[in-house]
């Protein structure tokens, strides 16, 4: 993409930002600029909202049939381009191949799901106190849609959004990361490749977020906002679309605990905690932020879990073999360095890595060790802050009551993890944790056809599952004298 960069998408046609002006991407593994993207600002959203608030006029009056076909398209074009969406996901946002292989097909299968609950939209019909009454419900889309999206999962993050807004009806303006917008124009081009009409889709790509974010949030003609992002940016984007009383669903921050009780196998269990915890290099809302094992099973994990992080390959994405990628930029590599520093300082040990690391051959500066933290207590940083990066922090524990409270001392309540091979464990413990989803000796309690989200400070709604699309829905009430 040369640098007269056309990133912004409005009424079906692919354009520069109004200013004209553009920003650099760059892969983070390499510092290789790989093209430009067109800065977006309030003018262009402005035009963004006019397209599609004309379009929401005759996309909402299509069948469920009609919309549901174009998300199968669409489906099928990603399912053909796969590999390209793959490679240009590990060289724009860094993730190793085969995660970025996984995340296409991940954002793949919201479209297929979302294709088949088109479909399954419907009211009801309630009694009536009154002879000579009826009444039903419809469902209908809420209207224009503002979606705002991170860079750590650049293609799932939007596809969960966009396709159950066009399922419904909804027509929709997206303002992706500004350190991924070329994976966002390739994604949109599935829609638009797909026989989406012009103006259902926008798109405003932009560095000036809180620009754009003001402007989408202050026009009354935006019905709702999807966000999925950082806490504090969530919170602070619901409070600026009260105003005008927007449908809100936010996927914020998480800060996971992963327990290992004392009836689990240590070994089975530090695999899947190596596994879960460096999945895109920890950047991941799920990742285990805090890893309690029974004291009796302490040494055991550990010395599984060092093994296997020793073992990790860092590079670039695109290398053989490789499974730890960079950070996205230095402030992240920063944090890293905050939260190691701070609990060297208050006694915990690192047992594996704990540096900043250089790869022969690549100009990137972003890469960091995957690193094992043991006795980790709750006064260092890392016990409350989520990381966001390739630090696993290890805690012994000593009883079921003592470690519920801990797990739940955190403002956040995204997942959680219990590794046990007892029943009646599971099934107390998961009662008692204050987060959206528990892994039960499973690490990946994820799917397009499963609710995603949290509770507390990490966020309010659920993406995928059937109940995915009811956050692009109003309800309608019909009372009919007959
Ligand atoms: P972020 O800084 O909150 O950014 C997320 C999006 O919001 C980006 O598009 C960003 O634009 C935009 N943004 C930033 N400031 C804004 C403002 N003032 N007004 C409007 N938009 C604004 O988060 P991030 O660092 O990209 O993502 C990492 C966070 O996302 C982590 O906390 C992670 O846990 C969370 N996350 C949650 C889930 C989930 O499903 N719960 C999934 C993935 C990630 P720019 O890129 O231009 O800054």
């Amino acid at each position: 993409m040369g640098i007269e960069a056309s990133t912004i998408l409005i009424d079906g046609v692919w354009r520069p930002s109004r200013s004209g002006a553009t920003f650099p991407v760059t892969d983070p593994a390499s510092a290789e600029v790989l093209g430009h993207a067109s800065d977006g600002d309030a003018q262009d959203v402005q035009d963004a909202i006019v397209s599609a608030s004309t379009a929401f006029e005759t996309w909402s009056r299509t069948t469920a049939y009609e919309r549901a076909a174009v998300l199968t398209r669409a489906h099928r074009l990603l399912l053909e381009r796969h590999e390209e969406l793959a490679r240009l996901l590990t060289r724009e946002q860094g993730k190793p191949l085969r995660a970025a292989r996984t995340e296409v097909t991940y954002a793949g299968d919201f479209l297929a799901w979302f294709a088949e609950e088109a479909k399954r939209i419907s009211g009801v019909t309630i009694p009536s106190a009154r002879a000579d009454q009826r009444f039903l419900t419809m469902r209908q889309p809420v209207g224009v849609v503002a979606a705002i999206t991170p860079w750590n999962y650049p293609i799932s993050m939007i596809t969960r959004k966009l396709a159950p807004a066009v399922a419904a009806g909804c027509t929709a303006i997206l303002k992706p990361a500004a350190q991924t917008p070329l994976l966002a124009v390739e994604t949109l081009k599935l829609f638009l490749d797909a026989g989406l009409p012009a103006g259902v889709i926008n798109m405003v790509t932009s560095r000036r977020a809180a620009e754009v974010g003001d402007a989408l949030l202050e026009s009354p003609e935006v019905r709702k906002l999807t966000f999925t992002g950082s806490t504090a940016i969530g919170k602070m984007l619901v409070q600026k679309a009260a105003p005008t009383l927007k449908r809100v669903s936010v996927e914020l921050g998480g800060h996971a605990p992963f327990i290992v009780f004392p009836d689990a196998d240590p070994e089975h269990a530090a695999k899947g905690a190596a596994l879960v915890k460096f999945l895109n290099t920890g950047q991941a809302c799920i990742s285990p932020n805090r890893i309690y094992v029974h004291r009796s099973l302490y040494d055991a994990f550990l010395e599984t879990l060092e093994k296997r992080v020793r073992a990790l390959k860092v590079g670039q994405g695109e290398q053989e073999g490789v499974s730890i990628g960079p950070l996205i930029d230095d402030r992240a590599v920063a944090k890293m360095e905050e939260q190691v520093s701070d609990a060297r300082d208050k006694g915990a040990r690192v047992l594996v890595g704990g540096d900043r690391v250089a790869v022969d051959g690549l100009a990137g500066t972003t890469f960091y060790a995957p690193t094992v933290l043991a006795d980790v207590t709750p006064e260092m940083l890392i016990s409350v802050e989520e990381t966001f990066g390739p630090i696993a922090a290890v805690t012994p524990f000593d009883d079921e009551d003592e470690v519920i409270r801990r797990a739940n001392d955190t403002e956040y309540g995204l997942a959680a993890y219990v590794y046990t091979r007892d029943l009646s464990t599971a099934i107390r413990v998961t009662e008692r944790l204050k987060f959206g989803m528990v892994g039960v000796n499973d690490i990946n309690p994820t799917s397009a056809a499963a609710p995603f989200g949290g509770v507390k400070s990490s966020g309010l709604g659920r993406e995928g599952g059937y109940e995915g699309i009811d956050e692009y829905l109003d309800t309608k009430l019909v009372g009919i004298a007959i």
